[in-house]
């Protein structure tokens, strides 16, 4: 059928996002996964949105909210529509939560962290639950929780840079919990439901999440929900290969010296700017950024050493 509507590149099928947790300052780690999912999005004529990850609200602050949005704005970065807060949508989570109760994925869950001390580690370091209250409630038991079973499900996607990876989730991850003790909804439950409100078609993140996006898969198929494209951008580490994070003390991104910072994201990305870029100013380089930018030139696999200095000790 013929569409009345020739397409603007604001309509473009493409919809892509960063979402940060605002746990602390945005650190070079976290800038990265911003530039990667911004260039993708900016060069196939798609939209970026953005949106705080602050389901955790006790790992949460709005002064890191604030710095963060700060940051991306002293970077260039440019969003489209309103942010979107996660601690705004726990309608949404209720809802689908309550739809998978009806159609019987999940189930309650009264065990407590240290009645699971002992449940065997996920390659990733999560517990794989027992399966203690899958068939029901002990007697005498409340519930604390709210799980997904998985069954015997396996998860296959094609990562575009990453290549294929399929996970058994039996072993890799276990009936996961979408509800906590605390009451908060899951992170897993939340990016599914937000990311299929938003009409995302593309998640670039770091490899980081390669682990949660077989469980994401599987939750978008228990609720009906199309599956985006993924694309995992290798983890920045420190010589010792840690994370950058704030538990590592990364260095947050300086937002006196932006161009400096993005300068090194591309270089980190895989791209090497012309020399003479390095101290032109921040619009230059993204100029330089866009025309330049593609995936292929990414390093594959899940790190990479950061060069940037981090601070000692
Ligand atoms: N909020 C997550 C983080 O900061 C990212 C989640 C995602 O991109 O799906 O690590």
């Amino acid at each position: 059928m013929l569409s009345l509507c020739p397409m603007t590149p604001a309509q473009s099928a493409y919809r892509g996002r960063f979402a940060p947790s605002p746990t602390g300052p945005l650190h070079f780690g976290s800038l990265v996964a911003a530039t990667g999912s911004y260039l993708e999005a900016r060069t196939r004529a798609g939209a970026w949105h953005l949106r705080m990850e602050d389901v955790d609200l006790p790992r949460c602050s709005m002064v890191a909210a604030g710095q963060i949005l700060e940051t991306l704005e002293a970077c260039g970065f440019e969003w489209d529509g309103e942010v979107v807060w996660q601690s705004h949508r726990t309608d949404a989570y209720a809802q689908a939560l309550e739809g998978l109760k009806a159609a019987g994925r999940v189930f309650p869950c009264a065990c407590t962290r240290r009645e699971l001390a002992d449940s065997v580690l996920a390659p990733d370091g999560a517990a794989i639950y027992p399966g203690t209250c899958r068939e029901g409630l002990p007697a005498g038991r409340e519930a604390r929780a709210w799980r997904v079973a998985v069954g015997d499900a396996r998860v296959a996607f094609e990562d575009a840079i990453q290549g294929l990876i399929a996970s058994d989730l039996a072993t890799e991850a276990g009936d996961f919990i979408l509800r906590r003790a605390d009451g908060l909804f899951a992170y897993q439950l939340a990016v599914v439901v937000d990311d299929a409100a938003a009409g995302i078609t593309h998640v670039v993140r770091g490899a980081d999440l390669l682990a949660s996006t077989s469980r994401q898969i599987y939750l978008q198929q228990c609720l009906g929900l199309p599956t985006p494209k993924y694309a995992h951008l290798p983890v920045a580490v420190n010589a010792a290969g840690e994370k950058l994070s704030k538990q590592t003390r990364a260095t947050p991104v300086d937002i006196a010296r932006p161009g400096r910072e993005l300068f090194a994201v591309m270089e980190f990305l895989g791209h090497r700017p012309p020399a003479e870029l390095s101290g032109a100013p921040l619009s230059e380089l993204w100029v330089w950024a866009k025309a330049n930018w593609t995936l292929a030139k990414v390093a594959r696999g899940p790190a990479l050493t950061c060069g940037v200095q981090q601070a000692s000790g």
